[in-house]
């Protein structure tokens, strides 16, 4: 359904995003995971035609993000990582303005959907500047999925939001997803990809260095992290295929050595040299 083949933008001397191609599937949530300034972000305006790319292409339903842009706009929602919100106008006049913009049937009962989805249907009448930073994202998802579209970008949604905030917000994206809609998501927290991508694609430096399943990546790299305290008081790693190999790396070092299941920043490390961060 969102189909990328050899997107390319540079900026001046850097390229921001190199020759990248995938295909991501209906309903699917996706994940792109990157250290900062991988490319996640050129590649989401470049998907959701606020960025034109120098080079390749990107279908989503069958439409091109370029040529198509107004059938692109009916279809997709974006959450952005900075705040677009007009923050002199209350939440419902937010959503209202919107609503409106997008031709929404039934903008009343839809707006009072979306406000209680996101926790919001009580601050309905509250100016946006006075919303906290977390209340202030949701009130961006509520908008993005005003209009209901086939496919819900989020650029760092998570961002800023308290751990319990942080928790509604992914049962708003799984929802999302049990209704049929595909979801991109770009990340830093490695506990939100894992518990919410079906599949993830790590970007670093502009390419797509691997993609799959964050079960099968783990898999690739080892199940099990052994990890202690050096001399120097550097925390050492050891990535182990599995539990018994584990235990023969813990064995003899008494100093905070732990073993616990490999994450996708294990895999990101192993494979860039890289931390995600
Ligand atoms: P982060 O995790 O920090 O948000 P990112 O993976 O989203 O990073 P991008 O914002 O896509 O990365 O940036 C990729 C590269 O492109 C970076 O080197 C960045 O400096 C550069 N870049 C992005 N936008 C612009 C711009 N408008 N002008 C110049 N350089 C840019």
């Amino acid at each position: 359904m969102i189909e990328i083949v050899g997107l390319t933008k540079s900026y001046g001397a850097i390229t921001a995003v190199n020759n990248l191609s995938l295909e991501i599937n209906r309903g699917e949530v996706f994940g792109l995971l990157g250290p900062n300034g991988a490319g996640k972000t050129t590649t989401i305006k470049m998907l959701t035609t606020l960025s034109k790319p120098d080079r390749g292409t990107c279908r989503i339903d069958g439409f091109d993000v370029v040529k198509n842009s107004y059938e692109i706009k009916k279809r997709i929602g974006i959450v952005p990582q900075e705040n677009n919100l007009d923050r002199e106008l209350t939440a419902y006049e937010n959503l209202l303005i919107y609503a409106m913009l997008h031709q929404v049937a039934d903008l009343e009962q839809k707006i009072a959907v979306s406000l209680l989805m996101v926790g919001l249907s009580d601050r309905k009448d509250s100016v946006a500047s006075g919303f906290s930073g977390g209340m202030q994202r949701r009130l961006l998802l509520a908008r993005a999925l005003l209009h209901e579209p086939s496919v819900l970008f989020l650029d760092e949604p998570s961002i800023g939001l308290d751990p319990l905030i942080r928790r509604q917000m992914w049962d708003v994206i799984r929802k999302t997803k049990i209704e049929g809609r595909t979801v991109v998501i770009t990340t830093h927290y490695i506990e939100e990809a894992e518990t919410l991508c079906d599949r993830v694609g790590i970007l670093s430096k502009g390419k797509l260095i691997v993609l799959d399943s964050p079960q099968a990546l783990k898999a690739s790299v080892g199940e099990y992290v052994v990890e202690h305290i050096n001399a120097e008081g550097k925390l050492i790693q050891h990535i182990c295929r599995n539990r018994e190999e584990a235990h023969v790396i813990a064995r003899g070092r008494d100093n905070g050595v732990t073993i616990r299941k490999t994450n996708l920043e294990d895999v990101f490390i192993k494979l860039t040299g890289e931390r995600i961060e």
